[in-house]
């Protein structure tokens, strides 16, 4: 009502995106809808708080609810994951990895990170980062059988000696094996870090094997699988615990964001939850039948096909059209998806040969197997017929229809 009355603009403009997601098939692989719970802590007057520091050692006064909010959050993180330290303050995933590479690296240090084309995330090192310029990254690659190609890791990494060595990824559809990874950096005597943004919320949901143990350092967004606010958050060893709290602040952050923090903690608590543990299967199922019917439909996989959340496809290799004309025929008929590199792409990154499919936000919705299929379907019917305008109005009315029998939380 008050948005409503002060702003009216902001107000109907905050009207048509719910209407947009409401009726909109979310098909990007890193985006989710938060439960109710979630957005009231977001929306809460931890907002009006100056907090710098950590519970317990803050430079203001009046921080009796703060500390325990982000002790509390703090706690249930460490339990989630088995984690030895937290820090729960980082804005975003970018900042996260920021704060990692300032807490253990020199200017000019070496780091051996994922190339971008074949999964990793800009933050791991790409020419156009503020990282790359401080740092000096080099990428290591998949074989050609789409497993990460351990064998050139270690050559790359006996060769290079870096001081950090880096997994993780946005767009790698396959599990890691953690202790290989971690063996060969122990060889070369480098740290380990793990972003696990991507797949946090399955490794909370005990889905998929947890790095905590394995990597000195690892770090996550807090809005992708793990269905909590958009921030960031790092988890690690006792021993890099002081640098990476000085790092974040004073060294990179000013005051977290407080009302971030109490909606992590709501977020921790439901992903500690049975249901969570369902919904992560339900993910992972829902991504293994989105594979299978885009292979029936003669798409071809990056990476052999999926043990996560997602999936990426080769459209320009399948059926001649770029990842951005694919992008735009589904944006017509209401299904959102992602242009991607895939690796070694020959096309150019705004025009690439792949697009990224992945299902978490429609799992949320309640969506399984019997819509996954009839979503594949659909994909498939509208590259088809792209240029079928009456086609494509009639696959949006039957996109819409569904998602409005899955209602998103709000
Ligand atoms: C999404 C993502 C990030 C960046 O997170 P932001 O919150 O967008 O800053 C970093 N690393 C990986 C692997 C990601 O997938």
């Amino acid at each position: 009502m008050n948005l409503q009355k002060t702003d009216p603009k902001i107000y109907n403009l905050l009207k048509k995106e719910i209407k947009r997601q409401q009726e909109g098939m979310e098909l990007i692989a890193s985006e989710n809808y938060v439960s109710r719970a979630v957005l009231e802590a977001l929306g809460s007057v931890f907002t009006n708080k100056y907090s710098e520091g950590y519970p317990g050692k803050r430079y203001y006064g009046g921080q009796a609810y703060t500390d325990e909010v982000e002790s509390l959050a703090i706690e249930r993180a460490k339990k989630l994951f088995e984690a030895e330290h937290v820090n729960v303050q980082p804005l975003s995933g970018a900042p996260a990895n920021m704060i990692v590479y300032s807490a253990v690296l020199q200017p000019g240090d070496k780091v051996l990170g994922m190339d971008l084309s074949h999964g990793g995330h800009l933050t791991h090192g790409h020419p156009v980062t503020l990282a790359a310029k401080i740092y000096n990254f080099v990428r290591y690659k998949t074989a050609s059988d789409g497993l990460l190609d351990y064998q050139e890791l270690e050559r790359l990494a006996l060769q290079e000696k870096p001081k950090l060595m880096l997994a993780g990824f946005s767009a790698y559809t396959r599990q890691i094996d953690y202790k290989k990874f971690c063996d060969i950096a122990k060889k070369v005597g480098a740290i380990t870090m793990f972003d696990m943004a991507h797949i946090a919320g399955l490794i909370a949901g005990k889905v998929l094997p947890n790095p905590v143990p394995y990597f000195d350092i690892v770090t996550t967004t807090t809005h992708k699988t793990l269905r909590g606010p958009r921030g960031g958050m790092i988890l690690c060893k006792q021993e890099f615990a002081k640098a990476i709290d000085k790092a974040c602040f004073p060294g990179f952050q000013g005051g977290p964001h407080m009302n971030n923090v109490a909606a992590k903690a709501v977020a921790f608590k439901e992903a500690s939850m049975p249901s969570f543990r369902g919904y992560a299967k339900q993910v992972v199922k829902n991504a293994k039948v989105l594979e299978e019917e885009m292979k029936n439909y003669g798409f071809k996989l990056l990476f052999g096909g999926t043990d996560n959340h997602m999936v990426l496809v080769d459209v320009f290799g399948s059926k001649g059209l770029s990842g951005k004309e694919v992008e735009v025929v589904l944006d017509e008929i209401g299904i959102t998806v992602n242009k991607n590199m895939i690796p070694d792409d020959s096309r150019s990154p705004m025009d690439p040969s792949g697009v990224r499919i992945g299902v978490p936000a429609v799992t949320t919705r309640g969506m399984k197997e019997k819509e996954i299929k009839q979503i594949a379907a659909w994909i498939n019917s509208a590259i088809e017929n792209r240029k079928q305008k009456q086609a494509l109005n009639k696959l949006r009315r039957e996109v819409t229809q569904m998602c409005k029998r899955f209602p998103i939380p709000i």
